[in-house]
């Protein structure tokens, strides 16, 4: 790889940013001044200093989003706001993406990386990754609708959804509106609001709570992120 496209990705700016480094004689390779550019570096074996500081190589980056409502599960969209609009200059990079997908008004836990692999092993249908959702629900969801979910609902387009656990956590009768956990290991389109549809039922707010071993902490407000821990990385590999 190029000196300039890696100490581009290791976030030291634009590749013109580190044409500057190398002129002013900031950037070592192996304990030689870097002159060029177009040197080309192993990413892994070359020790790369930048003014006395190793650079560590990082090939991935793991992110956990607490998504607000209101911006799209996009990487870029010419007219509205994406989830990407959310990362700051320092830890944005055009290579990142959002595993899977929340629609607009939903808000709540996804994973944003540029891990290939790991997006697709997420999404896969044969791993069967449980996501689990808070519902508020309009009506009241009942020990009957628990089991339909759990049998599989036929979807208005015909198709079957696989066995999901739906937990009812309240029912206010002033309101008329339950709350709920639902855990489903698919991703179908608009596939909760589309569950509770096929029961005749309106989901007015959803928020993914969990994805696999990952868990949306209180602590991290809407539209914040956070690095994954090591051990989190460790769980979805
Ligand atoms: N199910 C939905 O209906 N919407 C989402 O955003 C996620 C799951």
């Amino acid at each position: 790889m190029r000196i300039d496209k890696f100490l581009s990705e290791m976030q030291f700016g634009t590749r013109s940013d580190v044409r500057k480094l190398i002129k002013t004689k900031q950037v070592v390779v192996d304990d030689e001044k870097v002159t060029s550019a177009k040197i080309q570096i192993n990413p892994v074996e070359s020790i790369v200093q930048v003014n006395g500081e190793v650079v560590q190589y990082q090939q991935y980056y793991y992110y956990l989003l607490n998504k607000p409502a209101g911006v799209l599960t996009a990487t870029k969209d010419k007219k509205q706001k994406t989830v990407m609009d959310l990362f700051n200059r320092v830890d944005y990079r055009d290579d990142l993406f959002p595993v899977g997908r929340l629609d607009k008004d939903t808000t709540g836990l996804l994973l944003i990386t540029n891990d290939g692999q790991l997006g697709h092993r997420m999404l896969s249908p044969t791993r069967h990754v449980d996501k689990v959702y808070f519902a508020k629900v309009e009506g009241h969801v009942t020990d009957a609708d628990v089991s339909k979910f759990e049998t599989g609902l036929l979807l208005k387009d015909g198709t079957r959804t696989k066995p999901a656990r739906l937990s009812i956590a309240s029912y206010q009768s002033v309101t008329n509106i339950s709350e709920v956990f639902v855990t489903i290991t698919e991703g179908k389109y608009h596939q909760i609001k589309r569950m509770f549809g096929a029961i005749g039922m309106r989901v007015i707010r959803l928020e993914r709570k969990k994805m696999g071993t990952l868990e949306l902490e209180q602590t991290l407000s809407l539209g914040r992120y956070r690095v994954l821990t090591d051990e989190e990385i460790e769980s979805i590999q």
